[in-house]
């Protein structure tokens, strides 16, 4: 059935192939003979007899037909939490995609998860930094820092948090639905299943060390879950202030928040295209190793041609439909398409641009392992580098090169 040439899939591949090989292109898709533009000679060339799944195929027309500008290959930059497995536990879920599942993400590794009101991701602490986005809901978080200082907030969508390596924390659901956010390492090789936790460390120390630790009988623990609780359905907490006050140590509360309001920050840019904010350790003080912007593109917009000097960027789409071109030396250059929950990520210093292909605000997260955003914008460079010069490369004229954004607009339209 599904090799069929008269099902509605393969037509609308053949259609698909044949619109991008007459596609315009200024490029030089002879050399090499790569892409649907050279297939003159046998229409045959552009069809895909199966067997195919036409469901999947579907999300990914930029694939079946790249532009006519594409040369491949590419390590694989996209990925997805929609078909990542799910951990499943009364409280809410987790799942997770880490360098073992998607190679090229080598510096950072991505977690969704899912509290139901209540719902305890169990106290623990690990080697990596954790970075994390309110995707929906409301959470309470709480951590330790190394100076005994307690931090407890609450956070909802929009909102971001920083816990630096190490540092001990707990998360909880609040109602009325609980939550889901997006959790980062900032190692590729980190994951979510191998956190140290205060039950399973209870569970493997003798009660008469647990007993001379804490002062008190040993039979206090004769009630400890002998099994890691992970995730688990809590009762809902009380009030944040009660938390807060119950937290204070002699040492204070930590100088700095570990939370920050990302989604309702001012727009570090803003344009007719769109609008990018900006958190990094100038503004959200604590994210000594994460830097992230939170873009917006309108319909028809473009995230503007560009590069990153300092770091791998890891991306995570939250809303409407996007696609990604990414340019490297080769030359090569490969385009992908991306929906909700979907990952992409770009190796540091390649070249990119984001199309908004839909007709609703498109909203993507860059992440970065790094102390500070930046971005260098092609059109940045081009007009602030000798006119002369630049009319040379490009056999454009002086007076246009003038016209091109000269102030780094991050969402075209300016
Ligand atoms: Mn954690
Ligand atoms: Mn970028």
């Amino acid at each position: 059935m599904e090799a069929s040439p008269k099902q509605p899939g393969v037509e609308d591949s053949l259609r698909a192939a044949a619109k991008t090989a007459r596609a315009p292109t200024f490029g030089n898709p002879d050399q090499p003979p790569q892409g649907a533009i050279n297939a003159e000679g046998n229409p045959a060339s552009l069809t895909d007899p199966g067997p195919r799944n036409p469901a999947i195929g579907g999300q990914f027309p930029s694939a079946q037909s790249p532009p006519a500008t594409d040369v491949g290959d590419m390590p694989m930059f996209w990925a997805s939490f929609n078909n990542a497995p799910k951990r499943i536990q009364d409280g809410g879920w987790a799942r997770q995609v880490t360098q073992f599942d998607f190679a090229i993400a080598e510096e950072i590794s991505g977690v969704n998860m899912r509290l139901t009101a209540g719902g305890i991701r169990e106290m623990h602490w690990h080697l990596a930094a954790e970075w994390g986005f309110v995707s929906y809901g409301a959470c309470r978080v709480t951590v330790l820092d190394e100076k005994g200082r307690a931090y407890v907030a609450d956070v909802k969508e929009g909102d971001i948090w920083y816990f630096p390596a190490g540092l001990p924390h707990s998360l909880q659901g609040l109602g009325p639905d609980g939550c889901e956010f997006l959790l980062c390492f900032d190692d590729g090789k980190a994951t979510e299943y191998n956190t140290l936790l205060v039950t399973d460390w209870f569970a493997h120390t003798p009660p008469d060390i647990l007993a001379a630790n804490f002062g008190v009988p040993a039979d206090t623990f004769s009630k400890i879950p002998l099994n890691q609780l992970y995730i688990f359905q809590g009762k809902e907490p009380g009030a944040l202030a009660a938390d807060q006050a119950a937290v204070k140590g002699a040492m204070g509360f930590p100088p700095q928040p570990f939370t920050f309001s990302l989604g309702a920050s001012a727009p570090a840019r803003q344009t007719r295209g769109g609008e990018v904010r900006v958190a990094d350790s100038g503004n959200f003080h604590v994210s000594k190793t994460i830097a992230a912007a939170l873009v917006t593109i309108r319909p028809g917009g473009v995230r503007e041609m560009h590069w990153h000097p300092n770091g791998d960027e890891w991306q995570y789409w939250v809303k409407g439909k996007g696609r990604m071109t990414v340019f490297n030396t080769g030359p090569k250059a490969v385009t992908m398409d991306f929906n909700p929950g979907d990952i992409g990520y770009v190796k540091r210093a390649n070249g990119h641009y984001v199309q908004n292909i839909g007709d609703t605000d498109l909203q993507f997260i860059e992440v970065f392992r790094s102390s500070y955003f930046a971005d260098v914008s092609l059109s940045d460079w081009l007009t602030h580098t000798p006119p002369a010069m630049v009319a040379q490369h490009l056999n454009v004229d002086e007076e246009t090169i003038a016209k091109f954004p000269n102030n780094e607009p991050v969402v075209m339209p300016e």
